[in-house]
């Protein structure tokens, strides 16, 4: 899974960014939809053109939480779109000229040094764009003469920003979520590998060419797919070495960086111990989705799995991550274990509108603002599995980190974000 690009519209109110947004969005009507999650957000759609998918921005529907002035709020809008898009285009008007606020754009976007297309909307008159030439004095390359209104030069300025779109890479292709299956010797691993690779309705087909010992198995379970890293040695070669503490001490951690979701199995009659808490921090080092299942639960009385609960909740305190108590032996609860790892990589896969961020982070810092009179004036996701949510703040060095640790738990208790690492970065909002 991965995001489409996202170019945003950034400019002076009035320059014309929403005739602009509709202008794009109504040429190819029948492949604009909302994006999911999104649906009061009319800032925030999805576009095509040539082919190239991407999330289209208009920074004039963004609202700020705190009220600001004119050009401090649209360098704000700048500051935002330079953080989350892949494309900014600045758009002034050719009948204002360069003014004072778009030279103070320009000065934000030079900052971030991020691709800016410049466009210059309102001539309506093809004959004649010497306004046009004007706008060179922003230092931000050629301007694009248009017309949003009545649709002149807008393909020939898609075609500019489809063009600087980050390469379609192997990432955009829809890939099964691998999970690896991971603990210290002894907990279980080969028997629930075995036990899902056995269930009923699973295929199993080695996936190809592994460079190193980290073996992948793919699994089907009805309509969905899902690559096994198999770090119990259960498979080929792995097996010579599996019980070489070195190689299984690396093989856990190629699993780890290769997986999406990383499950810890722990033994239930041992316990949280060491050897566990070792590889819980790789995994949060990795910052992969994280699940601990508790296994052996045949061995122990039911008070136990709550004793182990609080455990994880003592001594995992990083990702907060939810348990899940099966017996690999037995079989109870294993079928239990592939909906628990997809339930974490949607999760981990998160992605929320630019609106609801705005307004979940404006409640939280309403319920309790950040000490010494530092404003938060906008939020916003930057970053998809795991989410990054960035915050502009009026004095960012000066927000504790016991309070980035407030906002971080604010998102997990809302959006069951238990066991993903997420981000939480602070910037300037001058
Ligand atoms: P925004 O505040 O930047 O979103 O600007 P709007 O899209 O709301 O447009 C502001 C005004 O400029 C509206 O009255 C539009 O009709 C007008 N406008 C937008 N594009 C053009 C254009 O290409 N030519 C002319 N003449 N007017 C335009
Ligand atoms: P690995 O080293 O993590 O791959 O662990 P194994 O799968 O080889 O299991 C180690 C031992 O624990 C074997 O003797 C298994 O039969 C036993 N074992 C695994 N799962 C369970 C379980 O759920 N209950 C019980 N009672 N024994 C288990």
């Amino acid at each position: 899974m991965s995001r489409p690009p996202v170019v945003a519209i950034v400019g002076a109110p009035n320059v014309g960014k929403s005739t602009l947004v509709n202008r794009i969005l109504r040429r190819r009507k029948a492949v604009v939809s909302e994006t999911p999650g999104t649906t009061r957000d009319r800032t925030y759609q999805r576009a095509e053109w040539a082919g190239r998918e991407f999330t289209l921005v208009d920074t004039g529907g963004m609202e700020p939480a705190a009220k600001v002035g004119l050009e401090a709020l649209v360098t704000l809008q700048a500051r935002i779109a330079a953080e989350e898009a892949d494309v900014v285009v600045h758009l002034t008007d050719a009948r204002l000229g360069v003014t004072e606020v778009d030279a103070a754009i320009a000065r934000v976007l030079r900052e971030a040094s991020g691709e800016v297309v410049l466009a210059v909307n309102k001539l309506d008159d093809p004959a004649d764009d010497s306004d046009r030439y004007r706008f060179y004095a922003l230092g931000e390359g050629e301007p694009y003469g248009i017309s949003a209104e009545h649709g002149l030069g807008v393909g020939d300025l898609l075609d500019e920003i489809v063009a600087r779109l980050p390469e379609a890479g192997a990432g955009a292709e829809v890939r099964a979520p691998r999970i690896a299956i991971v603990g210290r010797p002894n907990v279980g691993k080969s028997t629930l590998l075995n036990r899902l690779l056995d269930a009923e309705r699973a295929v199993v087909s080695e996936a190809a060419g592994t460079t190193t010992d980290a073996i992948e198995t793919e699994l089907v379970l009805g309509e969905e797919r899902y690559v096994l890293l198999d770090t119990a040695g259960v498979g080929r070669r792995a097996k010579r070495e599996a019980g070489v503490p070195y190689y299984a001490a690396l093989r856990t951690y190629e699993a780890i960086r290769r997986s999406d979701v990383s499950l810890l199995l722990v033994d239930a009659r041992e316990g949280v111990v060491g050897g566990d808490l070792q590889i819980a921090r790789e995994i949060a080092e990795a910052r992969r989705a994280f699940g601990v299942l508790v296994n052996k639960r045949d061995l122990v009385t039911p008070g136990r799995l709550r004793e182990i609960e609080g455990q994880v909740a003592y001594r995992m305190t990083d990702l907060k991550p939810k348990l899940l108590g099966i017996s690999a032996l037995t079989g109870r609860g294993v079928d239990r274990v592939i909906p628990f790892a997809a339930d974490l990589y949607r999760a981990f896969n998160l992605r929320l509108g630019t609106h609801e961020v705005a307004e979940f982070v404006s409640s939280v810092v309403g319920r309790s603002a950040p000490p010494g009179g530092v404003k938060i004036r906008y939020a916003t996701q930057t970053g998809q599995a795991p989410p990054v949510f960035t915050l502009f703040a009026t004095r960012p060095a000066d927000i504790p980190e016991s309070y980035v640790r407030y906002l971080e738990n604010a998102f997990r208790e809302r959006y069951d974000l238990h066991g993903v690492s997420l981000g939480i970065r602070l910037k300037s909002s001058r």
